[in-house]
């Protein structure tokens, strides 16, 4: 069964970038928790470093991916950078030899820069979470927590998101997609049987007994 470690950066007092009252730690755990949901849906086993909005150290990140084995460990984050207005989305694996990881950086990229993010590509990083993991390794930068277009796409498409990120990992372990049923609310639908409509009241009452007579229950409602 594939199994998946997925990490949700920062928390708690660590509240990563922080733009307008806006916090990264609570755009990548309500992200994050869209994309477990997805990849739970299709059978895979998905452990999380966090599902509250709690502090975890980075060594306790990594020391939590180091006690199982996974198929891959998809950590979740939101850029910043004031200075040049940058915009877009980035995947970051730690060097491009780790088996994997390059392909699944660009299935992630792909998906995220169809949803509208602009393309910043695929790049390596000497990150703690990419360097200190054992199972293959990306991180995600899902757009700048500081540039109202990329927040619109990140507010507005944040089941798309979730959706590219659990297809391309899903399509990565070689599992198909399968689009969510949406089930027809049938609880409080009522199916009324009409046997005719009469504007003189008698002609309705003659229609009721004659239903009657055939052992089937009538009643006369009004209607105008
Ligand atoms: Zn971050």
């Amino acid at each position: 069964m594939a199994r998946v470690c997925l990490d949700y950066g920062h928390g708690g007092i660590d509240s990563g970038a922080v733009f307008n009252g806006r916090y990264e730690k609570d755009d990548n755990l309500a992200l994050g928790l869209k994309v477990a949901e997805e990849l739970r849906r299709h059978d895979v086993v998905v452990d999380e470093t966090r599902t509250k909005d709690k502090i975890v150290s980075l060594k306790e990140r990594s020391d939590f991916e180091n006690k199982n084995t996974y198929d891959y460990f998809i950590s979740l984050h939101r850029n910043a950078s004031k200075a040049d207005k940058a915009k877009g989305v980035e995947t970051y694996i730690y060097n491009i030899c780790r088996k994997n990881t390059k392909e699944l950086a660009e299935k992630i990229q792909k998906a995220l820069t169809d949803v509208g993010f602009l393309d910043r590509g695929v790049k390596t990083a000497n990150f703690h979470v990419l360097r200190e993991t054992k199972s293959p390794a990306v991180l995600i930068e899902v757009g700048f927590i500081d540039n109202p277009e990329d927040n619109l796409i990140f507010d507005n498409k944040k089941d798309e998101i979730a959706k590219g990120i659990a297809k391309a990992i899903l399509n990565q372990l070689g599992i198909e997609y399968i689009e969510k049923i949406q089930k027809e609310d049938s609880h409080n639908i009522l199916y009324r049987v009409i046997a005719g409509s009469f504007s003189q009241k008698e002609n309705a009452e003659k229609q009721v007994n004659k239903l009657r007579e055939l052992g089937i229950d009538a009643i006369i409602v009004e209607s105008k």
